[in-house]
């Protein structure tokens, strides 16, 4: 069966070439729209996603207690996380150009990310260290300080051991200390984090102590996100500049420094995350 003449092929060719056309040329417009936003958002980030994780475990040893448990991503997923990172050109920034971020003071050249480690595992150094030096870059870790042990502990996959004092001080070339307070790491009757249930005074002493611990931070992040204006009102008290919640939003210039946000890698994608950058 033939559904067009052939006297009918040149003008169908014609026409199918001037869409070709038209279509190509609109693409290529859209093309270099999408180029050139990109390119101005590469000279000046807007907003900075800051990255959360707990402990790492290999995939094969997430079992037991640790099988789908929000505490723990793979060491394979941490890889290449921090590979897709890199092969994106971003490069990791302290919570000290954060800060200057945040209050205006500093415009960020280039893509840029804030990696974050919440309680203090012995994971971190032993799956992290690793990978974040042979990238090059730095990260953070909230110590919970009353939690952290006076002597370096064996590690066991099957159980979940924290960071030493000693350890933390040979790990500072790669990561930043801060407080995750000092023993509030709790869910209170009402299912709230204690730290915004005990009384302000006992609040206080537990950062202060925290704080302390760690020779002085300026930066803290909420047990269970959790926090309220009590809470806010010690931080700044004790001299915290900077807090984390786990809301998922990037942190921009101008944002209420107490209470920034960040994305909990065990429930993101790095690509979910790196694509709210332009947002
Ligand atoms: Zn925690």
């Amino acid at each position: 069966m033939r559904y067009f003449r052939e006297k009918d092929a040149l003008p169908i060719a014609l026409a199918c070439g001037v869409l070709l056309m038209l279509g190509w040329f609109t693409l290529t417009i859209a093309q270099l729209e999408q180029n050139s936003t990109q390119a101005e958002s590469d000279l000046t980030q807007a907003s900075v996603p800051v990255l959360m994780y707990h402990h790492l475990l290999p995939q094969d040893a997430l079992t037991g207690m640790f099988a789908d448990n929000n505490v723990a991503v793979s060491v394979e997923q941490f890889t290449q996380d921090i590979a897709t990172l890199k092969a994106q050109g971003y490069h990791t920034i302290s919570l000290r150009q954060l800060d200057d971020f945040v209050q205006g003071k500093e415009e960020l050249p280039g893509k840029c990310v804030v990696i974050t480690f919440d309680d203090g595992y012995l994971s971190n150094k032993i799956y992290a260290m690793p990978v974040l030096r042979e990238a090059g870059y730095t990260a953070v870790i909230f110590a919970l300080t009353g939690w952290i042990e006076e002597h370096p502990q064996e590690f066991r996959a099957a159980g979940l051991q924290y960071l030493s004092w000693p350890e933390i001080k040979e790990m500072k070339d790669t990561f930043q200390f801060a407080s995750h307070t000092d023993n509030l790491h709790e869910l209170s009757w009402n299912g709230k984090g204690k730290l915004t249930t005990v009384s302000e005074g006992e609040l206080t002493e537990d950062v202060a102590r925290s704080v302390k611990k760690l020779q002085g931070t300026q930066y803290f992040s909420y047990p269970y996100g959790h926090y309220n204006d009590i809470a806010k009102r010690v931080l700044a008290q004790e001299g915290i500049q900077l807090a984390f919640t786990v809301e998922p939003v990037n942190v921009r210039a101008g944002d209420d420094p107490l209470t920034l946000g960040r994305w909990d890698m065990y429930q993101y994608s790095i690509e979910d995350v790196l694509a709210q950058r332009r947002q």
